[in-house]
């Protein structure tokens, strides 16, 4: 097993994606594979916490991925704002002492994911803002993921950059406190979106590229790591734990 804790002096940091955490629908549903059940969460919490490992919201992370602190962290991240992360997720992240952030659509609260109907994914309700409220209240953090989950190659610049900006002013009105982590839907956006991101004053952006983050990458198009059905404890521990998930990365684009 490669150690892959350190990659010269730059720590590398793991930052986990999940989506629903409920039990899988019936074979055949497409895209199972974004269901993590809440045993199964909770046991990956446990493993985290029993090696010694911190679970972060990206807020938490900052300091560890700007290189001002170094320790056994691990980022998790939560994208779309299921209702099932309200009710089964945040439970088991209080439990092991652990922050998360989850991504949200802000003009979604409350409503489903529309925007998967069209593949097939069944209908699934989304926190609303009582919900997103307790989530931050218990101390979780809150990012945006657009208004309306929008593909923003797809749109004008103009409105992608309302998308962006306009989210996060969306979700301060609703939960009294600032909003700084942002979260590319579908994983999709060039470099406009990255400027459009800085634009509107985030910290950090989270993608769907794979790979550990070393400290001092750009905090605009951080790669994460997904958790998903199949992901059983040893592949767990080797996404976590190594380098496993860097064999995504290009030669020589590790940052
Ligand atoms: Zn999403």
């Amino acid at each position: 097993m490669i150690d892959a804790t350190r990659t010269s002096n730059r720590q590398a940091i793991p930052i986990l994606t999940y989506h629903q955490i409920a039990d899988a629908p019936a074979k055949g549903v497409p895209f199972r594979s974004l269901y993590v059940s809440a045993n199964r969460f909770r046991q990956q919490l446990g493993m985290l916490k029993a090696l010694g490992y911190q679970g972060l919201s990206m807020r938490d992370l900052m300091p560890y991925l700007r290189g001002e602190k170094q320790g056994k962290v691990v980022g998790i991240t939560l994208d779309d704002g299921y209702l099932n992360n309200h009710d089964a997720a945040m439970p088991a992240l209080l439990d092991h002492g652990f922050t998360a952030t989850c991504y949200v659509v802000s003009q979604l609260l409350g409503k489903s994911n529309v925007w998967d109907h069209g593949i097939g994914i069944e209908p699934a309700p989304l926190m609303d803002a009582g919900h997103i409220q307790a989530w931050t209240q218990a101390g979780l953090e809150i990012g945006a993921h657009t208004r309306h989950h929008v593909n923003l190659v797809e749109g004008e610049d103009a409105a992608m950059q309302d998308e962006i900006q306009h989210s996060r002013l969306d979700l301060e009105d609703v939960l009294g406190q600032k909003v700084d982590q942002f979260c590319y839907p579908f994983g999709i956006h060039d470099e406009r979106h990255v400027e459009m991101v800085a634009q509107a004053g985030y910290i950090a952006a989270t993608t769907t590229e794979r790979g550990q983050v070393l400290n001092g990458a750009d905090l605009l198009t951080l790669r994460r790591i997904p958790i998903v059905r199949s992901t059983y404890w040893p592949q767990f521990l080797l996404k976590v734990l190594t380098s496993y998930e860097n064999k995504h990365i290009p030669h020589g684009t590790a940052d």
